[in-house]
């Protein structure tokens, strides 16, 4: 043991000889190149520029023209663009939804309070008499309603179906529902335990259904149940949403590396928004982090030994759809070329700079992660590790066992608000964690092996530098 302590001591010896003797003369661009080249008023200009197409909603127009915009810029630096299209269902709410009873005793409904429009839901503008579909009431146990075509045996087409939630999905509630000609429904929450009285926000899970639909209490349903008891009532529904299969798009730029054998590092961030935000710090502010690096890397001919590819992710905000398909289109390819994924999202506001990853068990492991926090480091900038969350592109890379570093600024006081907008940016921030995540891609990929046998020889060292700390 002693003599395998004195070999490492030689090992650090000549690692820090080496070290030591790459000063200026050295024309190889190291990290200060990375730093000295990166334009935070670029990066900054990007995010103006992203903002400036409005909210980039998932699989709207002005995310596709955003797509264009980025594909542009990657030409200009001179990298091998491809945009890659996927399927997505598109869902919004084009105004506030209406629900009221008619008749007896009119009555309106709030929206968010009393009732809310079913993600997924159809269109439609309904005056007509409710109809009870099968109810358990009192809730005593686990309501059937509307699960078979059978308890529509009795339903006149043109009602709008009041039905309970229980049992089968909202989906095949409505379905048999508009398949039985009801120009509306209504799913009141169960009432069978205190967790299923209050408000019942639901999901048809796609489009398809192309009747209203809405969610309500269990009060609002047991009060229109009570009613019809005594004779009818009629009930005024109004939704106005665009509920459709759309496409979407990632906007992909390589760099061939000069050993394109020795794999492939990624940097990654996504350009949609969500629909009631400018979108500047989520996420046009990592997607000009990744332009930036993709301008630095693409046109001062810093070629790496592994391949670089810059990808800006649509559809993250629906719930990582560009990430997930391109990793599952890309399967091959990311799991078996992958050694690196750096994701963007969120870089430019709050005080404190996070670098994580999920860590996954058999997963990414730490290694990027760590090399990150040490480059963070050595280069001044206060960090700290946080555990991050399957919420942003690094995921599915991590899934397949791609070494992932996320890499986001917190707090943002102004996520998902009509507030993220380019006013907030901290340039200095943007500029930053830019230099860092460029700079982690580049030395990353710049000799993939050698740094594979670094950090063995890290981790050794770091192990006999314990033994001696112990010893004193
Ligand atoms: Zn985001």
């Amino acid at each position: 043991m002693k003599h395998r302590y004195c070999v490492l001591n030689v090992v650090v010896a000549l690692s820090l000889a080496l070290f030591l003797s790459i000063p200026a003369a050295n024309a190889k661009p190291a990290s200060n190149d990375i730093v000295a080249l990166f334009d935070g008023g670029r990066a900054f200009f990007q995010v103006q520029a992203l903002t400036a197409f409005g909210p980039r909603v998932a699989g709207g127009d002005q995310e596709k023209a955003a797509a264009q915009y980025i594909a542009s810029e990657m030409v200009n630096y001179g990298l091998e663009v491809t945009i890659q299209e996927f399927g997505i269902d598109y869902f919004e709410e084009l105004s506030t939804p209406v629900l009221e009873r008619v008749s007896p005793d009119p009555t309106i409904y709030a929206a968010g309070v009393d009732f809310a429009t079913m993600t997924y839901s159809g269109s439609g503008d309904v005056t007509a008499s409710v109809q009870a579909v099968d109810l358990l009431m009192p809730p005593t146990g686990g309501s059937t309603s509307g699960c078979e075509p059978a308890d529509f045996a009795g339903f006149a087409a043109g009602n709008i179906a009041l039905l309970q939630r229980g049992t089968c999905t909202f989906y095949e509630k409505a379905v048999n529902a508009e398949n039985a000609g009801a120009a509306g429904v209504i799913i009141f929450n169960e009432g069978n335990t205190p967790g299923r009285t209050g408000l019942l926000f639901g999901t048809l899970g796609g489009p398809g259904v192309t009747i209203p639909v809405v969610g309500t209490t269990f009060a609002l349903g047991e009060g229109l149940y009570t009613l019809l008891q005594a004779g009818p009532v009629v009930a005024h529904m109004d939704l106005d949403t665009i509920s459709e299969p759309r496409t979407s798009q990632n906007v992909i730029g390589t760099l061939v590396g000069t050993q394109p054998s020795q794999g492939i590092v990624y940097i990654g961030g996504h350009y949609d928004s969500v629909s009631v935000s400018p979108g500047a710090n989520d996420d046009a502010s990592g997607v000009a982090g990744v332009l930036e690096a993709a301008r630095v890397l693409g046109t001062k001919g810093h070629r790496t030994k592994a391949t670089l590819k810059f990808i800006a992710f649509g559809s993250e905000e629906t719930g990582l759809d560009g990430s997930y398909y391109y990793v599952v289109e890309n399967y091959d390819e990311v799991s078996t070329s992958g050694i690196g994924m750096i994701n963007l999202d969120m870089i430019a506001v709050g005080d404190v700079l996070q670098i994580g990853n999920i860590g996954y068990v058999g997963g990414s492991g730490p290694e990027l992660k760590d090399f990150t926090q040490e480059k963070a480091t050595a280069m001044g900038m206060p960090w700290e590790s946080f555990a991050a969350s399957a919420n942003s592109d690094h995921t599915y890379f991590e899934q397949v066992g791609v070494p992932a570093v996320f890499i986001t600024q917190r707090p943002d006081p102004y996520y998902h608000t009509s507030e993220d907008s380019v006013d907030k940016i901290q340039v200095n921030t943007l500029e930053a964690n830019g230099e860092l995540a460029t700079a982690a891609m580049y030395d990353w990929a710049k000799n993939p092996l050698l740094r594979a046998k670094k950090a063995a020889k890290i981790k050794k060292v770091h192990v006999h530098h314990d033994k001696v700390r112990q010893a004193d």
